[in-house]
């Protein structure tokens, strides 16, 4: 028996008990003949402490113990002299009277406490050592009882967890597939999933009206802060059912996730906005409606002034940022940069300040008349003391830079608080984007969405103009969720694969398993996937989805740790007939 108790269970009632510990040595102090020693496991920390008529034996080998060490103590438990009320075992230590070393340690290559030194290609180098601390096992803490709730509450409503393949078909979804080679089949290749998206649907074609899995998803793209070639869905599919059923089976999950988990109940329904809405007045799919400083359209206000950059645009869009009428020359320039960097591709920024002795001040006074920006201001329901913020150009563009500028201004104010949760359904979204560069539609969402069956008229005249059954759950600004109604009729599925540009043959070779399906009665049916990893790192108040990933990839795609990817040997590659060009 290696323990009685773990380090973080030891309390007041268990004084004068006779314990037995192990853990990890995280920190020895020496103050003159005492010794003490934070004994650290995944559970907490418990204060050791060898004194003056401590065994020899212990004196001896606390001598030898260096950071991160592995020991098993024996000792009795007493009262602390000088309490940790910030610790939960703060009020006790435990006087050894024997002491194991299980296992040394080398120095670790940084300090394993909640503020480490490391920086982050050393702790990825050594994720190990960091999931030892604090930030990151909280994060997996957090992450299995999400996983748990999800289950618990899925099961309750009659969800199958069913396992999909890893070793597919490619799907296109947008993203490039990671390929396997087959060593039984030379010359052809595996996809990893990018999602179980078809066969969910064959599930369902099945008759198991009800699926989901917890499962990792494969996508060979550029990485962000909230991106990784691999990554976890809640994955689901229900038949039979509507838009509808489905926004509130998992709206009811979302709702079970806040009060479980965050301990935040709310009340009524989340709201719905059109994807129109949402471009329009937040620039983006994915609005953070924390705050307001929605977006309006100010293009017929400012034009006919003679002021050539608004009388060219094809659009001018402004927000209004409350109290910010006293922005510096320094601050409004900050601004200005903000929005021109390469990523935000603005070409300049026109501000009006709201005085507050009702007069007005802007960066384009030549052209506009206090009347013309009094105008302005009215429309904006600015106040004195307000900052107006005006950008114009490209229509797309401009809201695009304005979603930056906003979401920019709402953390300048503080108002994208991370412990205020803003969940909303985005819905109606177009069924197809166009894509100038290939001159062709893509879908937005997949292949596989239904469009309105309201719009199928248009899907010959103006495929464009089609919207798809489509939503999506927005939290904060995060898109952490996705779904639709799916096509289960084959013949429309054909005319979507052809307005994708795909020859029927083509569609044939990449998707006739699927139209074949649906030929032996599919139900009606759709569903949804949460991006896992995203909803925990909202959850736990972080950016990165990475502090929720045990063992993450850095930027570039590596794993450092195991040093991968990397070359494999000339003998594998000809069993699978590849050859490496330079
Ligand atoms: N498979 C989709 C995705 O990964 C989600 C869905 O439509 O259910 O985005």
């Amino acid at each position: 028996m290696y323990r009685t108790h773990t380090c973080g269970e030891l309390r007041r009632e268990n004084l004068s008990e006779q314990v037995m510990l192990a853990g990890w040595v995280q920190k020895i102090r020496s103050l003159g003949a005492m010794t003490f020693i934070d004994l650290r496991d995944r559970y907490g920390i418990t204060q050791l402490v060898v004194e003056e008529h401590s065994a020899p034996e212990v004196k001896e080998a606390v001598q030898h113990l260096g950071r991160e060490y592995v020991i098993q103590v024996t000792g009795k438990v007493i009262e602390r002299a000088s309490k940790n009320d910030k610790m939960a075992t703060g009020e006790i230590e435990v006087a050894v009277s024997e002491l194991t070393l299980l296992n040394a340690s080398q120095t670790p290559p940084f300090t394993i406490e909640d503020n480490s030194d490391g920086g982050d290609e050393l702790r990825m180098r050594y994720r190990y050592l960091d999931l030892r601390r604090n930030p990151l096992k909280n994060a997996m803490i957090l992450r299995h009882r999400m996983a748990q709730e999800i289950r618990t509450f899925l099961d309750s409503k009659g969800f199958l967890e069913i396992e999909t393949p890893y070793l597919i078909k490619s799907t296109p979804e947008g993203a490039r597939d990671f390929i396997v080679p087959s060593r039984m089949n030379p010359g052809e290749f595996y996809a990893l999933p990018q999602s179980p998206q078809t066969f969910k649907q064959l599930l369902m074609v099945a008759g198991y009206d009800r699926y989901f899995q917890i499962v990792r998803c494969f996508r060979d793209e550029d990485l962000r802060a909230d991106r990784q070639p691999e990554f976890t869905q809640i994955d689901c599919e229900m038949a039979f059912v509507e838009r509808d059923d489905v926004l509130e089976v998992f709206e009811e999950l979302a709702k079970t996730m806040f009060r479980n988990i965050k301990g935040i109940a709310f009340d009524g329904a989340f709201p719905r906005m059109s994807y129109a809405d949402a471009m329009e007045y937040y620039g983006c799919d994915k609005p953070d409606i924390r705050f307001g400083m929605k977006i309006n359209d100010i293009t017929a206000d400012v034009q006919g002034n003679g002021f050539a950059v608004f009388d060219t645009a094809e659009y001018a869009g402004a927000i209004c940022a409350e109290g910010c009428a006293g922005y510096t020359r320094k601050q409004l320039d900050g601004l200005t940069d903000f929005v021109k960097r390469p990523q935000i591709g603005a070409k300049g920024l026109v501000y009006i300040k709201c005085e507050t002795d009702g007069s007005y001040k802007s960066s384009v006074d030549k052209f506009y008349s206090q009347e013309d920006l009094a105008r302005i201001a009215g429309k904006m329901q600015a106040n004195a003391g307000d900052l107006i913020l005006i950008l114009s150009g490209d229509k797309k563009k401009t809201l695009t830079a304005l979603c930056a500028l906003r979401l920019e201004m709402g953390d300048r104010l503080s108002l994208r608080d991370n412990s205020v949760y803003a969940p909303l359904w985005v819905v109606d979204f177009p069924l197809l984007e166009w894509d100038e560069e290939s001159g062709r539609f893509f879908a937005m969402h997949h292949p596989f969405t239904s469009p309105n069956l309201e719009d199928l008229e248009l899907f010959s005249s103006d495929p464009g103009k089609v919207r798809a059954n489509a939503y999506d759950f927005v939290i904060n600004g995060v898109e952490v969720g996705g779904g639709s109604i799916r096509i289960h009729d084959s013949n429309i599925q054909k005319k979507m694969f052809d307005v994708l540009g795909f020859t029927p043959e083509e569609a044939e070779k990449q998707f006739g398993f699927l139209m074949n399906a649906f030929k032996f009665g599919a139900p009606p049916h759709g569903g949804l996937a949460f991006g896992f990893d995203r909803w925990c790192s909202l959850f736990g108040g972080s950016e990165s989805i990475r502090d929720y990933i045990a063992f993450p990839k850095n930027n570039s795609g590596r794993d450092t740790m195991i040093d991968s990817p990397s070359p494999v040997s000339e003998q594998q590659l000809k069993e699978l007939s590849i050859r490496v060009t330079e």
